[in-house]
């Protein structure tokens, strides 16, 4: 069978390296990116350049979205010029991007309408994991539909999730993100704890190692935290996204997340303080100067 070709929406810190992965993998590629000249690396590759997201939804057999919010995809996918009025009888749709399980089923709903099957598709892992090809993907909709969209799937990550159906995937995500989010908070608080307490951080890293909750990710993250290097790999304003969207899931289920409100009312202050674009693991600096 040869490879279906593959229409890749939004080429931001994510989905540049795993549009890569799909070029590499020899699946014929068009892009598109709002700002054009993040389509260089990919054109580079041999990716086509993409008009707007309807043509290159008219040429595709996979459509994928990764762009930032819920409203960001919803403007992708169904705007004036959107990827559903290219989209063509019997492709698919896969949207990546972290967004509610509201906004999947609206989305799937409106692929419906062209006889188009829909996956929410997103992702765990963050910019080192989408350059190495390593992503835990968690898949919400129907098993035929995931199989068929697997060999594409699978250039990208190393583990395919079925969280089950329409809107899953997305709530597996925002679960998932949670506990990131409290992993961070913690670990910062812990963090500034034992510097003012006067401790060695070496030996703080040393407990959490030998600990029976040890984690690579205190080394990766913690390790570029306790050196402040607070550049981008997952951005601020996306965690405290989708702490909201956390927040909205939360109210629509009837759970009650007192500490995750807490956090996200850091994640608040961090962002009113400028710090949106720095990387999520910025919450250390938010504390540190906290009074
Ligand atoms: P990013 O670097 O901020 O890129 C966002 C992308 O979305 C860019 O291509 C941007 O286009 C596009 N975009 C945003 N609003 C748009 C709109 N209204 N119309 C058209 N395009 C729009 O974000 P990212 O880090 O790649 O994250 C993408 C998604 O994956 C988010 O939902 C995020 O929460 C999720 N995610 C991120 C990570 C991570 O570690 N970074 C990990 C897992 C999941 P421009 O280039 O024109 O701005």
């Amino acid at each position: 069978m040869p490879h279906p070709r593959v229409g890749f929406l939004g080429l931001g810190t994510m989905g540049t390296p795993m549009a890569m992965h799909l070029a590499k993998a020899g699946f014929p590629l068009t892009v598109w990116n709002r700002t054009a000249s993040k389509m260089t690396p990919l054109l580079r590759l041999g990716a086509k350049a993409g008009k707007g997201p309807a043509q290159v939804a008219a040429e595709a057999h996979i459509v994928i979205t990764m762009v930032s919010q819920p409203q960001d995809v919803e403007t992708v996918v169904l705007g004036p010029d959107g990827a559903l009025a290219g989209l063509r009888s019997g492709s698919m749709l896969i949207d990546m991007s972290t967004v509610s399980p509201s906004t999947s089923r609206k989305l799937a709903g409106a692929v419906t309408t062209k006889q188009a099957e829909f996956l929410d598709a997103p992702v765990v892992g963050s910019k080192g994991p989408a350059t190495e090809g390593t992503l835990v993907i968690l898949v919400g909709g129907l098993p035929t539909t995931l199989e068929r969209c697997r060999p594409v799937l699978a250039a990208m990550g190393k583990t395919i999730i079925h969280a089950g159906g329409v809107g899953m995937g997305s709530a597996l995500k925002l679960a998932t993100n949670l506990m990131l989010a409290h992993l961070a908070a913690g670990f910062a608080e812990g963090l500034l704890l034992v510097e003012r307490a006067g401790l060695d951080p070496q030996r703080y890293f040393e407990v959490l190692e030998a600990s029976t909750f040890r984690s690579p990710w205190y080394r990766s993250k913690g390790g570029t935290m306790a050196q402040r290097d607070f550049a981008a790999h997952f951005a601020l304003k996306h965690m405290h996204k989708d702490l909201r969207l956390i927040d909205e899931l939360a109210e629509e289920a009837g759970a009650v997340l007192p500490i995750t409100r807490a956090i996200e009312a850091l994640f608040a202050q961090a962002a009113a303080a400028g710090k949106n674009d720095l990387d999520y693991s910025a919450i250390l600096d938010q504390l540190e100067h906290a009074r």
